[in-house]
């Protein structure tokens, strides 16, 4: 059966996003993915390209004076006959609320660990997000080239702390000095790392090759053999579907820094990593290969003059051939956008979009009318869903200068919050606004944007809550005799939803437990 060109188009994508801590190597590993690509020639351009662009978008000064960028940028590469669409996930000071919404947009994730390190506390957040939408995960562990834990001790930290199957797709022989490179399990080729950098860090050489026993010291290749033994007998080996299903992660070894092991990387991506899949709406599922565009939006960024409020919403296309100069339905407002202008976001340079396909991600410059979570269609009005608000975890009080700018504090906030800067709670004891975020450049956003754009200079004042959960309950006397009980630990969410604002985890296990009938929920679905 032939596929018809938006589904064959829809088939060779691989939108896809990168989990790490920081420092892990994911900038390393991601420049070395673009060279595969051919999208840049030189190492080091991925940052160097983020200072250029930080140069250009001068309206916010924090991100001059902490040196860091907003921008996430969507990084378009062709191998292999696919086209692939790495979203970056901001790590390091900016991590945000987008950072998690912008897994919402991928169909498949890497996670990047370091092999001294194993799994950290960001790669775990991250994790538990794609956990949420099933993502299939494919992991690399890096920086063999350096002392690392034992490879068997990883894998076991991967299974009992994610509850993940793992499948090893290669093997490291030795490890810092002594790394020699990999065996191949599927080819049963052992990988040698040559120096030389570039492309050129590998050297395929069969596992039965003479040559291998002059090249690799016999101590450790019996030491592979051992391992090999071990790990064949006690793992599984790779499955797709349970890859699919997000149960099992194969797991390549390497180091980024020398581009070694790179290339199975990513030719398991291409070979593997599921193309765009339905996405659920709320009428239906929306499948890629159907004629009329659909998309929606999961970040909007605000980076250029604030006097004039221009915005640009990332859309991410669910089905159909976009083609510039549409005219898409907005559809909470029913009204249509035409989408003269629409950026295509390449390593090298921003360029004008011709056409896009599902999976592909367009950047539509507007003037605040998107929004994060809208859904934009040619045809029926069909809502996406599953683009939710997370839980906050950093919670602030809003000290307003001037207190009879209380209203313009209220609208101000409120607009803030639904374009998706931070989200904002109304105590439903004392006057004061809380704001909820997932990092502390949003808090900066927040207090820069208010000031530039409504004239509104606020302080913020720590509130004494660690995180906040959205409540809910089949009852509604249920839910009420709860709030009745709780009003002086309870807000209310820009929609009016009550959310409980937790002391500390005992405080948050103690009332799950007082009143079993509430659903306490880290996220929720943006209307
Ligand atoms: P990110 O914070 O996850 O983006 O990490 P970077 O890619 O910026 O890497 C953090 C540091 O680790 C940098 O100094 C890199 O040069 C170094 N690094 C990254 N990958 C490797 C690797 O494979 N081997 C070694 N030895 N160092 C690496």
């Amino acid at each position: 059966m032939s596929l018809s060109p938006i589904a064959d188009a829809a088939a060779r994508r691989r939108t896809f996003a990168i989990i790490s801590h920081p420092d892990a190597g994911k900038t390393t590993l991601t420049e070395k993915l673009l060279l595969f690509g051919g999208a840049i020639h030189l190492a080091g351009e991925v940052k160097a390209k983020g200072e250029r662009r930080r140069a250009r978008s001068d309206w916010m000064k924090i991100e001059q004076q902490r040196g860091i960028s907003v921008t996430t940028s969507v990084m378009t590469f062709e191998y292999g006959g696919c086209t692939f669409n790495l979203l970056d996930t901001p790590g390091h000071e900016d991590f945000s609320e987008d950072t998690y919404r912008t897994l919402t947009a991928v169909d498949s994730a890497i996670m990047v660990l370091d092999a001294a390190k194993g799994i950290e506390p960001q790669t775990l957040k991250l994790f538990e997000v794609c956990r949420l939408r099933d993502i299939p995960i494919m992991t690399f562990i890096n920086k063999l080239d350096r002392e690392a834990k034992d490879p068997i001790e990883l894998l076991d930290e991967i299974h009992d702390r994610l509850a993940l199957d793992v499948a090893p797709m290669n093997w490291p022989i030795g490890m810092g000095q002594n790394f020699r490179g990999v065996f191949d399990l599927a080819s049963r080729n052992v990988v040698l790392l040559t120096e030389g950098g570039g492309q050129g860090s590998e050297e395929v050489v069969p596992e039965r090759s003479s040559s291998l026993g002059e090249r690799v010291p016999a101590s450790q290749l019996e030491e592979l053999h051992e391992q090999l033994a071990l790990v064949e007998g006690a793992l599984p080996s790779f499955d797709l579907e349970s890859y699919r299903e997000g149960h099992l992660t194969p797991v390549f070894f390497g180091s980024a820094l020398k581009n070694f092991g790179v290339r199975a990387l990513l030719d398991g991506l291409g070979a593997y990593a599921p193309s765009p899949r339905p996405q659920p709406a709320d009428q239906r599922t929306v499948e890629p290969g159907e004629d009329k565009v659909t998309g929606f939006v999961f970040k909007v960024q605000a980076n250029m003059d604030p006097k004039h409020r221009d915005r640009v919403a990332f859309l991410r296309l669910c089905s159909g051939r976009f083609q510039r100069g549409m005219k898409l339905n907005m559809v909470r407002h029913g009204k249509p956008i035409a989408i003269s202008s629409p950026i295509f976001f390449f390593a090298r340079e921003r360029e004008i979009a011709e056409e896009a396909f599902p999976g592909d991600i367009i950047g539509v410059p507007n003037h605040g009318q998107l929004r994060v979570g809208d859904t934009l269609s040619e045809g029926e009005p069909i809502r996406f869903t599953g683009i939710p608000n997370f839980a906050p975890e950093i919670l602030m009080r809003v000290r307003l200068g001037d207190p009879m700018r209380a209203k313009h504090l209220k609208a101000a906030l409120e607009d803030l919050a639904e374009e998706g800067v931070t989200q904002v709670f109304r105590p439903m004891i004392g006057a004061e606004w809380v704001v909820g975020v997932v990092g502390q450049l949003q808090l900066d956003v927040l207090k820069t944007r208010l000031d530039a754009e409504y004239n509104l200079p606020i302080d913020f004042e720590s509130a004494p809550y660690i995180t906040a959960r959205w409540c809910d309950a089949d009852d509604a006397k249920e839910l009420d005799r709860f709030v009745q009980a709780k009003k002086a630990s309870l807000a209310s969410d820009r929609d009016g939803n009550p959310v409980y604002l937790a002391r500390n985890n005992w405080d948050l296990n103690r009332v799950q437990e007082d009143f079993p009938k509430i659903r306490f929920t880290a996220t929720r679905e943006r209307h």
